[in-house]
């Protein structure tokens, strides 16, 4: 289910543009607006919710697609050295969408 009210959302619809690197029926790859890293990508599930402690089952099938998915979607796109995966939750994390995603951060040496 996707949320009227969601960034993310909008995204997976096609309401807001976006540079998409990979998509299926359960997920979009798709690259960070400001990138903190030479590739930063975000991978979303193609249903809504905001934080681990909601993904339920359900949510779970999503989760484990997106992870058996990325790392061919990261060396496709330019992460072969390896790549970081990054999860914020909540408030104390930073996280600023409230629509679960995992940054792929790499293309570079990464610092801590
Ligand atoms: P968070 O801080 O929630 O973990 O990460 C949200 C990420 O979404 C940030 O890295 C931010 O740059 C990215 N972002 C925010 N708005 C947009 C947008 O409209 N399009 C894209 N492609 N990325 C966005
Ligand atoms: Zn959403």
């Amino acid at each position: 289910m996707l949320n009227n009210d969601c960034l993310f959302c909008k995204i997976i619809k096609g309401e807001i543009p976006s540079a998409k690197v990979y998509e299926d029926d359960m997920m979009l790859v798709f690259k960070d607006i400001e990138p903190k890293a030479k590739v930063h990508l975000l991978a979303v599930p193609k249903t809504h919710f905001a934080l681990l402690s909601e993904a339920g089952e359900e949510g779970g099938k999503y989760l484990a697609h997106i992870f058996a998915k990325i790392p061919d979607v990261a060396r496709e796109n330019g992460c072969e050295n390896g790549y970081r995966l990054v999860i914020n939750q909540g408030t104390d994390a930073g996280q600023t969408v409230r629509h679960l995603h995992v940054h792929i951060l790499g293309g570079q040496p990464l610092e801590w």
